[in-house]
């Protein structure tokens, strides 16, 4: 089977069938063997490993990985580009193409089903507009992993990756940092992709940790605590989480355990590190 990261073959293969890129479903594909080859690398595929692929579009990546990994679920929504993985993946008989939206994919049956409940290694080229849903869906729901090394738009993987005091660092930036190790590993630019996106890429490898770098008790608490502090990012910590409705604390209770810590009542959520969210939750 021809390789479809070289752009003459992706072309052919997508006037062979008529298709039609949905703009809906944040449809670019890779053209670019050097980009694949890195992203399979970042990913460390051996053959003992199971990979689940978001959104394989014409199996550009699926070739890839199947030729690597012991076995790939690749999920696509879209339903015109069924018949083009078949096609484009016949060769291999370790990919499984599923036709559904990976939001509403039980993604810890999947592990268990092809992986034995072991840990997985999800490897994308994400559709942007889903970004976040499926990294924090991956995240928060039981799905034995091992690493997510994924294509985003560059913004976005900066975003993972800052600590506090930047522009960028939000309630991303420590969701994703109290479950893994984030590391950029390629910038990419839009002429690697067919049609080009309006915004550069990046790869970012998310390593999940056995155990988070903080101790809480109680994570859904110190999540609700970090979405209300960035809800309202002007605001001091006082303010911003004595107004939130969901949170239950008082004004007074928020000043008294940032006493407590040692620090002023008017810091903003914006200068706190993942610990010190994970000590004023405990705390409060
Ligand atoms: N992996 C291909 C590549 O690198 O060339 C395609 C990447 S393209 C950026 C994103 C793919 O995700 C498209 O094929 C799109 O149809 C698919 N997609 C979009 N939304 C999806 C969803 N909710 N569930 C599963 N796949 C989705």
């Amino acid at each position: 089977m021809a390789n479809l990261g070289i752009p003459q073959n992706t072309i052919e293969i997508l006037q062979k069938h008529k298709f039609n890129f949905q703009k809906k479903f944040g449809q670019n594909f890779l053209i670019d063997t050097g980009v694949l080859e890195r992203i399979i690398d970042a990913a460390q595929i051996t053959p003992e490993d199971c990979v689940l692929e978001i959104g394989p579009g014409i199996g550009t990546m699926t070739q890839y990985l199947a030729e690597r990994a012991g076995r790939v679920v690749a999920v696509e929504i879209d339903k015109a580009l069924i018949p083009i993985l078949k096609e484009t993946l016949a060769p291999y008989e370790n990919v499984t193409v599923i036709n559904d939206d990976i939001l509403k994919v039980d993604m810890e049956k999947l592990a268990r089903e092809y992986n034995a409940g072991r840990p997985i290694k999800v490897v994308a080229n994400l559709p942007y507009y889903i970004t976040t849903p499926i990294i924090m869906g991956l995240f928060e729901s039981h799905v034995p992993l091992q690493s997510i090394t994924i294509m985003v738009q560059k913004e976005v993987a900066d975003r993972m990756q800052v600590g506090p005091g930047t522009k960028d660092y939000g309630a991303l930036s420590l969701a994703v940092q109290y479950y893994a190790k984030p590391e950029i590993v390629a910038n990419v630019p839009p002429n690697c992709f067919i049609p080009r996106p309006n915004v550069g890429s990046a790869v970012i490898r998310l390593t999940r940790y056995e155990k988070p770098p903080v101790e809480v008790a109680d994570e859904k608490k110190m999540f609700a605590l970090i979405r209300a502090s960035f809800n309202q990012r002007r605001k001091t910590l006082v303010n911003g989480l004595g107004n939130a409705g969901n949170l239950n604390v008082t004004k007074e209770r928020v000043a008294q355990v940032l006493e407590e810590m040692g620090l002023s009542p008017t810091v903003r959520g914006e200068t706190f590190t993942l610990e010190q969210f994970a000590q004023l939750s405990n705390l409060l």
